[in-house]
């Protein structure tokens, strides 16, 4: 990868690579291609076992001087990191540019619930002590999933884990506080992620290579150029134009309540074993899930969060119709909170008091906004993951989990072809197109799940809602049967 610096920025120092290890290359080929040709300054080319090979002066190739392709990843998110701990686990030079000035400058959200396929992919692109750290800084894993009434009774309560333990310790369902998450997928980059950069746009050179400009003129050249850059990607942006996201018409508000002795008692009974959503006529409803600490994770201290205690996470979404007609995302902590109040007032007091008690700074409003479908597309050796392509509603708590799922399959696609022996911009392409095809399909699936879990959670036909509230009562009185349907 090059990296040109503007005039005005220092110039940036040289990443120390890895070369890949292969084996089995046509040893005249590779060399033909390599000598004279740092890898730095070659951004597509041929990846080879080198070890055995002699230079025409007689010397021996540095490990170095191996033609390997570049991947420059465009936002230090969940997808991001995670793709970026797996291309350096296999040996892949990469480098991801991150808009945040620094690692503790990450505005995070609170708790995040990992499912299967999130615990898979980390799985296979983290080394295998990084992935036991990252275990071990998880709260009390969920067990169930619980829909409450506004008066906290009981509607349906589904199990998430098998009761005698599951299969597979790694596809599992975990909580994890956001900040940790994240400073665990940056351990072990060190500068291989760039703070402060913020890409605006890109070009395509005929070869293939591709080049990324920066907000303060720095720009950097690559093989692939993969836009993990979230909601507002400008990757997308410039790829797929006609791409992008639609209101919801849903909007609400969240908080934060420390757990002590004198608040614990506050929450209904189903949140010991995991998250749940109350769901109350008019088209409101309340996601509410803790996060508590499991004794013995020895994590160092610049991955804890400032406030380290148990806590519970509530969300309230309603139609707009439902909330103040100018909007509340420019309402402050204690506006919010009397919004929150008047929707809850006829709801178990405990709910009130759960709101009432949350930490004034914690408190903030959102707007859903789910991703537009986009059909097939050529592809290039640029490709996107995450929210970027397929943000969706945070109803079913997958958004993150698609995005390591995407990380997962595009490192899988990217080492394949590396290790098949040809990296250039022809098989690169292949190799994107092949993730673009999957992630497509269940990228799209999952937004659509996303849409529909919230339409049905924020529904305003009052007849519909008393029939699924009570198909849910009947459903769970017949525990056999529940589990038969949904296991
Ligand atoms: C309230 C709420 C709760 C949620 N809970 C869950 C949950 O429990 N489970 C779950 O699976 N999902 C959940 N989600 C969804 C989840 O947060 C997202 O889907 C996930 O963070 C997407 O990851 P990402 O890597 O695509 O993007 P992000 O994690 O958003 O990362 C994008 C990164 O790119 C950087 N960036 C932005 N622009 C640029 C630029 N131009 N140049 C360089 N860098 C840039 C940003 O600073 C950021 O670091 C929730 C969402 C919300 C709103």
């Amino acid at each position: 990868m090059t990296i040109v610096p503007s005039a005005t920025t220092r110039p940036v120092p040289p990443v120390p690579r890895r070369a890949p290890s292969l084996t089995g290359a046509p040893v005249a080929s590779a060399l033909g291609g390599t000598v004279g040709a740092p890898a730095a300054v070659r951004p597509c080319g041929m990846a080879r076992d080198l070890s055995h090979a002699v230079h025409r002066d007689g010397s021996h190739p540095r490990r170095t001087e191996i033609i390997m392709f570049t991947v420059l990843i465009a936002g230090g998110g969940i997808g991001g990191l995670c793709l970026a701990q797996g291309l350096l686990k296999a040996g892949v030079d990469v480098t991801v540019f991150e808009r945040a000035s620094s690692p503790g400058a990450f505005k995070e959200g609170y708790r995040i619930h990992l499912d299967p396929d999130g615990g898979r992919a980390l799985h296979s692109c983290l080394p295998a002590e990084r992935f036991a750290l990252l275990d071990a800084a998880c709260g009390r894993p969920p067990r169930a999933f619980a829909w409450l009434s506004e008066g906290l009774d009981e509607l349906l309560s589904l199990n998430v884990a098998a009761p005698d333990g599951p299969p597979d310790p790694v596809a599992v369902h975990r909580s994890i506080n956001r900040f940790t998450l994240r400073q665990i997928l940056l351990d072990g980059l060190g500068d291989r992620v760039r703070f402060g950069k913020e890409l605006l746009r890109y070009e395509i050179g005929a070869d293939g290579a591709v080049t990324a400009h920066f907000a303060d003129g720095d720009r950097a050249t690559g093989s692939v150029l993969v836009g993990a850059e979230g909601t507002h990607s400008r990757v997308r942006a410039q790829l797929l134009p006609h791409g992008g996201r639609t209101d919801t018409g849903v909007a609400g508000t969240g908080g934060r309540l420390p757990l002590t002795p004198a608040t614990r008692h506050l929450l209904p009974p189903q949140l010991r074993r995991g998250p749940a959503m109350v769901l109350a006529p008019g088209g409101v409803n309340m996601f509410l899930a803790t996060h508590e600490n499991v004794p013995g994770a020895d994590l160092p201290a610049h991955m804890l969060p400032t406030e380290t205690g148990d806590y519970l996470v509530w969300g309230l979404s309603a139609r707009r119709e439902a909330l103040p007609a100018g909007g509340i995302d420019h309402l402050g902590p204690e506006a919010l909170r009397e919004l929150t109040l008047d929707l809850v007032r006829t709801w178990h007091p405990h709910v009130r008091q759960i709101v009432g008690e949350s930490s004034p700074s914690s408190l903030s409003a959102f707007t859903i906004r789910t991703a537009v479908p986009v059909r097939p597309w050529p592809a290039t050796t640029v490709t996107v993951l995450g929210d970027a392509i397929h943000s969706m509603p945070p109803s079913r708590g997958i958004g993150a989990n698609t995005a390591l799922r995407d990380a997962g399959v595009l490192c899988a696609g990217l080492v394949a072809a590396r290790d098949a022996g040809t990296v250039d911009g022809r098989a690169l392409t292949a190799a994107i197109a092949g993730y673009e095809r999957r992630m497509r399909r269940y990228g799209f699936a999952a937004v659509k799940a996303s849409n529909r879990a919230l339409s049905q959670s924020v529904t305003t036909n009052s007849a519909a809602f008393a029939m699924s509230r009570a198909a849910m009562r009947l459903i769970n009185r017949f525990p056999a049967a529940r589990d038969r349907v949904f296991g």
